[in-house]
């Protein structure tokens, strides 16, 4: 029998054993943790509306009406209408035929991945795709391979060499501890040439990038009948859930096959009614973009360390890479001392020798707070080096 405690002693001897902080407020840029204030780099709540009270209203307005739970899954009795109509509102916004309501950008992940991919197909992948991308395609049983992180010249010599009939290409639009973005035009003109799927993974930048905030596909102007868009619902658009959107026929084979929609009890409708209110807010408030734009900037162009550089990103996602584990957490550790959280990312989910502190903004932070962290951090880099 597998002896846990010395699975756990082990992850203490490696320095990476995780603590959950109890959060006592609404998220924001500042949040309560035991009865201590602290300024918030940690979260995805990119545009600051987690807790904006109209969305919070819109909610409740909802679940006073409809009451809580969804009680079925979708295709037995749990589709409400404000389901259906937060689709269409979301395939609008990103410009697709249409949408599908997923309770996670996980569950997205799987079932698109295991609906395009099967035993002959052959799926590519970024070396640095998120986790759930990661679990979806050996999920699938494809024959999987990954490309070195952004690189085109080797996604296409791994095309160009595959015999399968089915090819499916999947990559983050934003990378979650890195912060670039894809080159998703050259990835769609590859897939396009060797006839392949694309599946792309928008977390980060649904609400942030292109037009509107309509993202990633929208920031590049592709438009193609193979685009699979993921965009989760729980970041940038302050909620929780996600969906997959496209043409007409992914979106009803998905509701046919995705075992990640089919076996799971539909969110409850109030969300749906919050994140209605949550995307005609993305859709209007564009000065929250705006100040994310000017936030990175800012952070960029004032942050001066000896030893540590920030990647370059020009999303809200500005990781500063550390390299020792146990430095990236004496730096965090260090700043939390004085009242501001960022979080430290180690491996397994970061590549080994690259633990980074991962300052992600919010449209919630001022200038002030920019300048705080740059501050603080050059205070405890001073402390220890
Ligand atoms: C957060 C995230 C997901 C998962 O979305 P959830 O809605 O939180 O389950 C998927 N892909 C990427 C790139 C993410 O950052």
């Amino acid at each position: 029998m597998r002896d846990l405690a010395a699975e756990l002693a082990e992850i203490d001897r490696q320095g990476l054993r995780r603590q959950r902080r109890l959060i006592d407020s609404p998220q924001g840029a500042h949040v309560l943790v035991d009865g201590r204030d602290y300024l918030s780099f940690c979260s995805n709540d990119y545009l600051g509306l987690a807790s904006d009270p109209r969305i919070a209203d819109a909610a409740a307005e909802s679940m006073r009406r409809l009451g809580v739970g969804a009680a079925a899954s979708h295709l037995v009795s749990g589709h409400h209408r404000i389901h259906d109509d937060l689709e269409r509102a979301l395939a609008k916004y990103v410009g697709l035929p249409r949408a599908l309501l997923f309770s996670a950008g996980y569950l997205a992940n799987l079932a698109v991945v295991t609906v395009l991919a099967g035993r002959t197909s052959d799926v590519f992948a970024d070396r640095l795709n998120h986790a759930s991308l990661n679990d979806a395609m050996l999920l699938s049983r494809a024959r999987c391979r990954r490309y070195a992180h952004c690189d085109l010249a080797a996604l296409e010599s791994l095309l160009a060499g595959s015999i399968a009939a089915d090819k499916i290409v999947i990559t983050d639009a934003v990378f979650s501890m890195d912060g670039d973005i894809a080159p998703l035009s050259g990835i769609a003109r590859l897939c396009e040439r060797y006839g392949a799927w694309l599946v792309v993974d928008d977390a980060h930048g649904f609400g942030v990038l292109g037009e509107k905030g309509g993202g990633a596909l929208r920031h590049f102007g592709l438009d193609s009948a193979h685009i699979a868009y993921v965009g989760t619902l729980g970041k940038a658009a302050g909620v929780s859930g996600a969906f997959v959107a496209g043409s007409e026929q992914l979106v009803e084979l998905l509701i046919q096959r995705a075992r990640t929609y089919i076996y799971t009890t539909a969110s409850p409708p109030s969300l749906a009614a919050a994140l209605l209110k949550s995307v005609e807010i993305m859709a209007s408030e564009s000065w929250r973009r705006q100040r994310l734009v000017e936030l990175a900037a800012r952070l960029a162009g004032s942050l001066e360390l000896r030893n540590r550089r920030l990647l370059a990103s020009s999303t809200a996602i500005q990781p500063l890479i550390v390299g020792g584990n146990s430095e990236a957490v004496a730096l965090s550790d260090a700043l939390a001392m004085r009242g501001i959280l960022v979080p430290a990312i180690r491996p397994p989910t970061v590549p080994k020798g690259s633990a980074r502190l991962r300052i992600s903004l919010s449209a919630a932070h001022t200038a002030g707070d920019v300048d705080r962290l740059v501050e603080e951090l050059q205070r405890a880099e001073a402390v220890l080096s």
